[in-house]
């Protein structure tokens, strides 16, 4: 049994609650620490501290200084990255080379990276004529746009939040952010290095709690909150956005995709195959961006579809420490039932299950984890819902084509729009096949190669506005224009 409980961050102070949820570790069922679900009451608490601290020394601070202010909190993310390590490995059951790797470095990177780029930033300018000649010059100003609500999933735990985070307090901004009630430990790890740092209190207030009647409704709802950043499922994304409509909030929305791989017949077959291996199972199928639709030229589909299950069967599913493992669980018992039923139903619509669609057998512990086998499915049809609907798991459904444009029409009919890869040597057709693509991000011989300062973000159900670089900051500012008469 467990002593630790994570707590909420308001007004600068750690503050429990009555209402306490458990935090599971996905690799056997253990229970790693209580969460303090915060109440209306304290979401009200967090909404007056951060409007009182926005009208404070914060936004009002030299750009200069506030950016000091994050790069210490990428200092004390470094200082006690094995701990940060730990917790999100305990929360999500993912490798730890992954998160020693990705997370924790991406979560202190993004800190520094918006740091620096906010000091670089500039606004127009523009020089205008009059009728009585005199002109008058425009300039626009950039203010923080107030108090933003940051509401994250579990994924990619701390990288998430803080692609979010750090953009929106290098604007001036308060914040209050809310981490996915599966994954509550890195970010009051968070809290407490930004405490540390001596941020003025109120500026970054962190609460725990479930989406739904609780927290995550509670804040989005509320009308102290200027502005709404969500990284989730397109429902929920959808669900937010109608709470948001009555007061005209800001929303930047990076919701979920069923995004596709096209091998084309003359691809490089291996880097197709290890990309594909990586777009399809890395973090068990739990990234936005994984590839769960792969369209394969007919010439290669069978040796495709055969490597790929051998690679497949090969990965090695076990302890995030160990040092050799690519797989770890799914993020929880009721997303392996979800992703199970998946499964089923994937059968039940006539797809020919190549390899996996159960779940590994274990004889120690983590036989009450959340485990499952990574699957891969051919023979459905378009319409299919593995072919259609996300399913967050380590699977993808191989399908062939003859031709570019039938397999460009194939990939655009989808309700979804956010990545997609393109295998081929021949590079007109890596540029011409690309802009063809109804998604936001399209990578050509590679996956998941991501340089902080392009748009990130989807179409169609899949969000909402861009983030990164520039879009980031854009998103976290108001202009405002001034119009002096000379
Ligand atoms: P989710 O939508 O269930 O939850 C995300 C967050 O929203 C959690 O903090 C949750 O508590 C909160 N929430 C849920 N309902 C809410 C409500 N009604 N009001 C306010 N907050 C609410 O998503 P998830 O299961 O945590 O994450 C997986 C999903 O996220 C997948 O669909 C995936 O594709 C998507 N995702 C998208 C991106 C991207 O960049 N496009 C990145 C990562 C994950």
């Amino acid at each position: 049994m467990t002593s630790k409980i994570y707590k909420n961050y308001i007004a600068g102070e750690f503050v429990s609650s009555d209402r306490l949820f458990d935090d599971i570790n996905p690799v056997d069922g253990s229970l790693i620490a209580k969460v303090a679900e915060a109440d209306s009451a304290m979401v009200d608490r967090a909404v007056i501290a951060a409007n009182g601290a926005l009208k404070g020394d914060w936004s009002h601070m030299p750009l200069a200084e506030r950016c000091n202010v994050l790069r210490q909190v990428a200092d004390g993310i470094e200082a006690r990255f094995d701990e940060f390590v730990a917790a999100e490995i305990a929360d999500t059951g993912k490798p730890q080379s992954h998160a020693r790797t990705i997370d924790i470095p991406r979560g202190a990177e993004n800190f520094r990276f918006f740091s620096d780029l906010a000091r670089t930033i500039s606004t127009e300018c523009f020089e205008m004529d009059t009728p009585d000649g005199s002109g008058a010059l425009n300039y626009a100003i950039r203010k923080p746009m107030g108090v933003i609500a940051v509401i994250a999933p579990w994924n990619l735990p701390l990288l998430l939040l803080t692609w979010k985070l750090a953009p929106a307090l290098a604007m001036g901004n308060c914040v209050i952010a809310k981490p996915s009630e599966e994954t509550p430990g890195s970010a009051t790890l968070l809290a407490e290095v930004i405490h540390d740092t001596g941020l003025p209190s109120g500026v970054f207030n962190l609460l725990h709690g479930f989406g739904p009647g609780s927290t995550g409704e509670y804040l989005t709802k509320h009308h102290g909150i200027d502005a709404i950043t969500f990284t989730g499922e397109s429902a929920t994304g959808s669900q937010i956005m109608k709470v948001a409509a009555d007061d005209v909030k800001s929303v930047s929305f990076e919701l979920g995709g069923k995004n596709a791989a096209i091998v084309f017949d003359d691809a490089d077959f291996d880097a197709a195959i290890e990309g594909t291996v990586r777009s399809v199972f890395s973090n068990c199928g739990q990234v936005c961006l994984c590839s769960e639709r792969v369209y394969v030229h007919e010439s290669l589909y069978e040796k495709f579809v055969l490597e790929l299950k051998k690679r497949a069967e090969a990965l090695i599913e076990d302890w995030p420490d160990g040092h050799s493992t690519e797989l770890g669980p799914l993020i929880s018992q009721e997303h392996r039932k979800k992703v199970l039923a998946c499964f089923a139903q994937a059968i039940k619509e006539g797809g020919n299950l190549v390899t996996g669609g159960g779940v590994p057998e274990f004889s120690d512990s983590r036989k009450s984890g959340s485990w499952i086998q990574p699957t891969i499915f051919t023979g459905l049809k378009e319409e299919a819902s593995m072919v259609t609907q996300e399913v967050f798991g380590p699977v993808c459904h191989i399908s062939s084509f003859s031709t570019e444009a039938e397999v460009v029409d194939k990939v655009n009919n989808s309700k979804y729009g956010l990545a997609a890869a393109v295998w081929t040597k021949d590079i007109q057709r890596g540029h011409r096949v690309s802009r063809q693509l109804e998604v936001g991000v399209v990578w050509v011989n590679t996956w998941f190669l991501r340089d902080l300062r392009t748009p990130f973000g989807g179409i169609k159900l899949s969000g909402i506005g861009r983030e990164g670089g520039l879009h980031s900051l854009d998103f976290y500012s108001e202009l405002t224009n001034i119009c002096i008469k000379l």
